[in-house]
């Protein structure tokens, strides 16, 4: 199972542009998913569920100020962060981008340095585990560097998949998840698990948790899911 890696999805037309990027962000240590046009970019953002997308401006067919648009009226991607990028310098389109609802706008040519800062800026905000910052609620410390977490000071075993599932919990404490989001979430969209599994895990965590001492942090929501807090 991979660690906390964050998925990007890159929305770009121009091939050489597109693979410069990607190849870049992969070796950056990020899941990249690409898209060509704004159509495949729509499928993809429900296919893929990635944590921020890296959007164009000027694609063929639907624009990416159209595509950033609508990603912000679907429930599912309302909060995924967007950078756009465009060659369009002027104040007017960077206002235009912003008021659009992405979180970030870059003029290219930019520089890899520059886009890896802004995508861990953003992501250090929606998905602090994924670039290396440590987790707290209340006597519970997650580190996702070291996958070490610890309980009133006391180191506690998780196994890889209650480690994130803890993760996907502290990162929005008080969030109810269903299920089937922690599946697709914790083991991915392309692996067929039951929902049943959700359960056997969480009934671990729950254990570790509690192995050295403390409540139950992890609270059930009757026909909705499971929530930290
Ligand atoms: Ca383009």
């Amino acid at each position: 199972m991979p660690a906390l890696k964050p998925r990007i999805l890159v929305v770009e037309d121009e091939p050489a542009q597109r693979e410069v990027l990607i190849y870049n962000l992969e070796s950056g240590g990020f899941d990249v998913v690409r898209a060509e046009t704004g159509d495949e970019a729509l499928l993809l953002v429900d296919e893929e569920r990635p944590d921020i997308v890296i959007l164009d401006w000027m694609l063929p067919g639907v624009s990416g100020i159209e595509i950033c648009r609508r990603l912000r009226l679907r429930s599912s991607t309302r909060n995924v962060p967007i950078i756009m990028m465009s060659a369009k310098s002027e104040e007017v389109d960077r206002v235009r981008g912003l008021e659009t609802g992405a979180d970030d706008y870059v003029v290219k040519p930019f520089s890899i340095a520059e886009m890896i800062a802004r995508v861990r800026t953003q992501l250090r905000r929606t998905r602090p585990a994924t670039v290396g910052h440590h987790l707290e609620f209340r006597d519970i410390v997650l580190d996702p560097e070291t996958y070490r977490v610890t309980r009133a000071g006391a180191l506690l075993k998780l196994g890889p998949t209650e480690f994130r599932l803890l993760s996907t919990f502290m990162e929005r404490p008080g969030r109810v998840w269903s299920r089937e989001q922690l599946l697709d979430i914790v083991w991915g969209r392309e692996v067929y698990v039951d929902t049943r599994t959700v359960d056997v895990h969480i009934g671990r965590l729950r254990k570790a948790l509690c192995k050295k001492g403390g409540d139950d942090p992890v609270r059930t929501v009757r026909g909705a899911g499971y929530a930290l807090g």
